[in-house]
């Protein structure tokens, strides 16, 4: 089965892995490139500021760039679009292509946490895409749309998930985060090279809400958000694409650190193409070692997650987690969501 996709925001950083990700894709045939209207009508090769490790892909480069708006991809064929547009834009833009009854796995931050969009981890709470049902309910529209979260929540809930089961309580986390985050033009190097930026604007907010909305349960009608309380303290450093999190946990229970790693080993990765067998990759049986891959590299192509250094502190539980931002904290998120909503027969 061949399904064709577009991308919205196709030239920006996240838009570029996409490209990359949707390169010999066994389902995902890309069908539409699309940006802002300085871009649209260009060759994608010379629309896109090419970052990406691996060249463009030749079917993509002359590809024609074309205007964010329904009718741009209207003869296309094309039934998903992955979008990843300035938060801003997307909340006006996303409307218009689910009413047009377009499938949209989205990155941008508006809507995560409404009441009727899915936030979905696949590997997670694949369940909760029953709110597809009520979203079109009550907006009307044949589309649907899905939301990956924010990149350093992603880091963290997959580790939490496997912790739930020992009663969380609280949760303290400070992260590491890497520029490319910001978008490419977010952290000017004059700021960020040999310096470290102290709070991240907004970013805080998002892991406190969205890691709750994720945990949540979904009981047919709605999700009610978990009951820890989340607190967190984001920061800046300059590496290009690994955000490196210390996670505190509080748990109703005692685990010691061997249970913790059990839990975590036991994630599987979902049925999907993209999705890694091991979701998170445990290191250091000794409690002093720290996760192993470099910042830049993440694991599992950046598709997984990397856990270590976990210990016992005096209320709970203290860990190291590791993901890679643009794959499984941007693109590569959408793209799981993209399959989980075929499988799933959304597509
Ligand atoms: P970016 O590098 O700035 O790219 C933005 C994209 O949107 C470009 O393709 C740009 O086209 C297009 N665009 C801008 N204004 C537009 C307009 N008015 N109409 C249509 N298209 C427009 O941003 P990014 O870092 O890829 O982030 C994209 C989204 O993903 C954001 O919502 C961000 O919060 C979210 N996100 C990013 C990351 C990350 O790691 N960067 C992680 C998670 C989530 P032009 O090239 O023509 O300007």
């Amino acid at each position: 089965m061949s399904v064709r996709v577009g991308i919205l925001g196709a030239t920006g950083a996240v838009g570029q892995r996409f490209v990359q990700l949707l390169d010999d894709h066994p389902t995902f045939e890309l069908a539409a490139l699309t940006a802002s209207p300085s871009s649209a009508g260009r060759r994608y090769r010379e629309a896109a500021k090419w970052r990406v490790n691996s060249p463009i892909p030749d079917d993509v480069a002359d590809m024609e760039v074309v205007a964010t708006e329904p009718n741009a991809i209207a003869d296309d064929d094309v039934d998903l679009v992955f979008s990843s547009l300035p938060s801003g834009v997307a909340a006006d833009v996303e409307p218009a292509f689910l009413e047009a009854g377009y499938v949209v796995s989205s990155n941008s931050s508006n809507d995560r946490m409404a009441e009727d969009v899915p936030l979905t981890i696949p590997e997670i709470n694949p369940d909760h895409l029953g709110l597809i049902e009520v979203q079109r309910d009550e907006r009307g529209w044949d589309g649907a749309l899905v939301k990956n979260p924010n990149c350093s929540t992603i880091t963290m809930v997959p580790t939490l998930a496997a912790l739930d089961r020992f009663g969380i309580e609280t949760v303290h986390v400070s992260t590491l985060q890497a520029v490319s985050g910001a978008g490419y033009s977010g952290v000017t190097s004059m700021e960020i090279l040999d310096n470290a930026i102290p709070h991240i604007g907004g970013e805080e907010d998002k892991m406190e809400t969205e890691s709750r909305k994720l945990l949540g349960e979904f009981d047919g009608a709605s999700v009610s958000l978990h009951g820890a309380d989340v607190a967190a303290s984001c920061n800046r450093i300059p590496t290009l694409d690994g955000h490196l999190e210390n996670v505190f946990a509080k748990l109703a229970t005692d685990p010691d650190p061997a249970e913790v790693r059990d839990a975590m080993r036991e994630f599987e990765g979902a049925d999907l193409h993209s999705s890694p067998d091991e979701l998170i990759k445990v290191f250091g049986e000794n409690d002093r070692n720290r996760p192993q891959p470099r910042l830049d590299r993440g694991y599992a192509g950046g598709m997984g997650i990397v856990a270590g250094g976990v210990e016992r502190t005096t209320e709970g539980i203290q860990y190291n987690c590791l993901a890679h931002n643009t794959i499984r904290g941007a693109a590569g998120a959408s793209l799981l969501n993209g399959e989980l909503l075929v499988t799933e027969g959304y597509v």
